[in-house]
Order: structure tokens, then C-alpha cells, then sequence
């Protein structure tokens, strides 16, 4: 997986393409002298790579025009501009993007049968997105964000790839995704009653008493998960989790 990249450039560096991120939260056009745009040598030039006014609710700023000198970045009071460059091959792999401005995910992390997958990287560099959408939760746009493609386009689009089967058999429902909440301490507020008898209602594969041995969760199963601790949360519900998603139809 790779995040944060651009659309085309009129750089003179044909290798790179770029990506202007402006965090919402921190850009705030009425209370600065919008240095950005007045110090853009190609808003210089009398082009439009920066817009914003005072009345702006932020700024906005064009992939398409942006030549990556790094001016803005420096010249923002708010430190809300971001112009990352990348190898321009990556235009191709686009995978998602919110909206103009925002961060890029480019590829996918493959899950493979058996095999445990991990994802690392800083906040808003697009995990919890690549997790949405391998669980089937979120269509990828592809970075379309304005023109947004069916499966079908999609479909086309990993063609060759691993990931081509992989969403044909999340969307013909032979593969399930189930995403774990990351803060356990909200789910007793939507999960009532005793452990055994949640883990008996879903008992599909009539392995419940195997499992719950073997992980040694028996001393929980006729607590109220209202009364488990967080780390009785936290190892109860992975193991709820594995237990509801754990087949294919490989
Ligand atoms: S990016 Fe920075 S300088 Fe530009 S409008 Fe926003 S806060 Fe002002
Ligand atoms: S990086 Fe340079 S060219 Fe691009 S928007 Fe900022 S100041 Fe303008």
C-alpha cells in the first residue's frame, strides 16, 4: 500500500508527480494573509495554482499547475500544507481518494488465506481506508472522486492481479470481512448478555467448546461482557471476531 500522491504536472522532472494536501482542520483563510497563493511563483506567473480568498473556507490548490518548490509549505503560518512528490508510475495505481487536496491511496495490501497481514504507518496515511474497502465496506474510487466507477470498471482495473478475485469473491459474497472496532470499550453498550451464550448464538461451525478451551476464555463465559475488563474485552472480542469471518469458499 501507498498513500499520498498526485495527478500530472507541468514540472520539468517528467518522473515525478505530486500531491497537495491541505489539512481542513488546520488551514484558516480569514485569519491569515493567504501567503500561500501570494507567494506561489505560478500564481506569480498569473496562473490559478492557488485559489483562496478571506471569504475561502480553505484553500485550494491545483495538482495540474503545481511545479513542488515547497514555497507554500514554508510560507503557511498554520503548517496546513502538505506537497508530497512521487514517482509518476504510481498515477496508474490509484486505488482511492476523498476529494481534491486530500491524501491518495495508491495499491492494496493482498490478504492471503492463512497468512497474517499487518499494516504500519502514521495517522490519515489511509489504513483504516484500505481496511474498508478490502472488508468490501467502501467501493474504491479508483481517485475518481467526482466520476466514481462501478465494480465492473474496478473489476477491470486489478485485472491480472490478486485483487481481482479477491473482490469477485467479496462481491459474490463468497469471502467475509469483518473489521473489529478499534475502541473495545464501546461495545458493551452494543453487545448484551452473557459471553457463552453471544459465542452459542453463532456457533456455525459447532467448534465453540474446542476454541474457547483451547484460547482459554472458558473463565469469562458466563460473565456479562458489561463486566469484562478491558484486556477480557480486547482478547474476547479478537477471538469473536476470527470466530464470526472464518471462511472462504476456497
Ligand atoms: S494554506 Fe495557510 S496560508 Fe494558505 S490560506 Fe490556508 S492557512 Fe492561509
Ligand atoms: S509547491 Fe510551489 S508551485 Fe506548488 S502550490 Fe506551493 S508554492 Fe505553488
Amino acid at each position: 500500500m501507498s498513500s499520498f500522491s498526485s495527478s500530472s504536472s507541468s514540472s520539468s522532472d517528467e518522473k515525478l508527480t505530486r500531491v497537495a494536501i491541505i489539512k481542513t482542520e488546520k488551514c484558516k483563510p480569514k485569519k491569515c494573509n493567504q501567503e500561500c497563493r501570494r507567494q506561489c511563483p505560478v500564481v506569480r506567473l498569473g496562473k490559478l495554482c492557488i485559489e483562496v480568498t478571506p471569504q475561502s473556507k480553505i484553500a485550494f490548490i491545483s495538482e495540474t499547475l503545481c511545479i513542488g518548490c515547497g514555497i507554500c509549505v514554508k510560507k503557511c503560518p498554520f503548517e496546513a500544507i502538505a506537497i508530497i512528490n512521487l514517482p509518476k508510475s504510481l498515477e496508474r495505481e490509484q486505488t482511492h481518494r476523498y476529494g481534491p487536496n486530500s491524501f491518495k491511496l495508491h495499491r492494496l495490501p493482498m490478504p492471503r488465506p492463512g497468512q497474517i497481514l499487518g499494516l504500519v504507518g502514521t495517522n490519515g496515511i489511509g489504513k483504516s481506508t484500505a481496511l474498508k474497502i478490502l472488508a468490501g465496506k467502501q467501493k474504491p474510487n479508483l481517485g475518481r472522486f467526482e466520476t466514481p466507477p462501478d465494480w465492473a470498471e474496478i473489476l477491470v482495473h486489478f485485472r491480472g492481479s490478486e485483487l481481482q478475485n479477491y473482490f469477485t469473491k467479496i462481491l459474490e459474497d463468497n469471502l467475509k470481512a469483518i473489521i473489529k472496532p478499534q475502541y473495545v470499550d464501546h461495545i458493551p453498550k452494543a453487545v448484551k448478555g452473557k459471553v457463552i451464550e453471544i459465542m452459542n448464538s453463532k456457533n456455525q461451525l459447532n467448534n465453540l467448546e474446542v476454541t474457547m478451551t483451547e484460547l482459554d476464555l472458558n473463565h469469562i463465559g458466563d460473565r456479562d461482557v458489561e463486566n469484562l475488563s478491558g484486556g477480557e474485552l480486547q482478547r474476547w472480542f479478537n477471538f469473536f471476531c476470527i470466530f464470526l469471518s472464518p471462511h472462504t469458499s476456497d
